[in-house]
């Protein structure tokens, strides 16, 4: 059988270290990239070996076009080719208001979340396609609930960028339908991750939760088990979908 290989960007912490985990679980052999924390990358490499997994920790800034390049090459050079993609690195800033953002912060946020998700789909779309010679696979990105709220007062600009990736997901699931790639992406409500010291309020899950209608926040690992069905051969006939991952919020 052929070997099943995944890279998740942003692995080496919360929902993508979640998603690192469940996969290696599942027969992957994993791959995930880390921006800066090569402490957490290691941790998550141990973690998966120690389960009898395989796991490789790649440093690559999402927000660097030669980063990604490098980062794909590696994986091709590694464990040749890939069968699926989770565009999972996101980043948040520190919580404001449109009118006092300055362009550098959305540049930032845009770089990473937005066009760093479009260059890792376009590299797995160059390798998975059948149009490319490729066998075909899965990607899955990772959009957020912000997306349809709209996150006032607290990061207009992320929540407009994964309104981006939802958009993305419909629009790339439909151009490679016929090439064996399915393309996909999650919502999640507000997670248990660092993500939220970002916007310099780390407890926000805890503040937040009472709005959501299950009362609780979410653990990275229940957003990592909608990703996964996604990937598998049970979503055979889901593509261009967005599934909500939120308590019900
Ligand atoms: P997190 O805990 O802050 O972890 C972020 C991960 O992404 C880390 O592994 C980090 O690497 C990596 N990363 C950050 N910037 C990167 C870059 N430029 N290049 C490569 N890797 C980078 O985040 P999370 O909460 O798990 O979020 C994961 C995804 O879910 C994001 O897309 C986020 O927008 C989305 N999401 C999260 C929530 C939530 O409540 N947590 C809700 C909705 C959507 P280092 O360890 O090196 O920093």
């Amino acid at each position: 059988m052929d070997k099943k290989v995944m890279l998740i960007t942003g692995g080496s912490r919360g929902i993508g270290a979640a998603i690192a985990e469940l996969a290696a679980a599942d027969g992957y052999v994993v791959c995930f990239s880390y921006k800066s924390n090569r402490t957490a990358a290691d941790s998550v490499v141990r973690k998966i070996e120690q389960a009898g997994g395989q796991a490789l920790a790649l440093q690559a800034d999402v927000a660097v076009e030669t980063d990604i390049l490098r980062m794909f090459h590696e994986v091709d050079q590694t464990f040749g080719p890939l069968t699926a993609l989770v565009n999972n690195a996101g980043i948040l800033e520190q919580q404001m208001r449109v009118d006092q953002m300055d362009a550098a912060r959305m540049q930032r946020i845009f770089a990473t979340n937005v066009i760093g998700s479009f260059l890792c789909a376009r590299e797995a779309v160059r390798r998975m396609s059948t149009l490319h010679g490729g066998k075909g696979g899965a990607i899955v990105n990772l959009s957020s609930i912000a997306a349809k709220a709209g996150g006032p007062a607290e990061y207009v600009d992320y929540a407009a960028s994964k309104g981006a990736i939802d958009t993305l997901t419909v629009g790339l699931a439909k151009e490679v339908a016929t090439e064996g790639i399915r393309v996909n992406g999650v919502r999640p409500g507000v997670v248990y991750t660092d993500i939220h010291a970002s916007g310099g309020e780390p407890g926000r899950v805890d503040r937040v939760k009472a709005h959501v209608p299950m009362q609780r926040g979410g653990e990275p690992v229940e957003i990592a088990q909608a990703v996964m069905w996604l990937l598998s051969d049970k979503a055979s006939y889901t593509t261009g979908t967005l599934i909500d991952v939120t308590g019900g919020r």
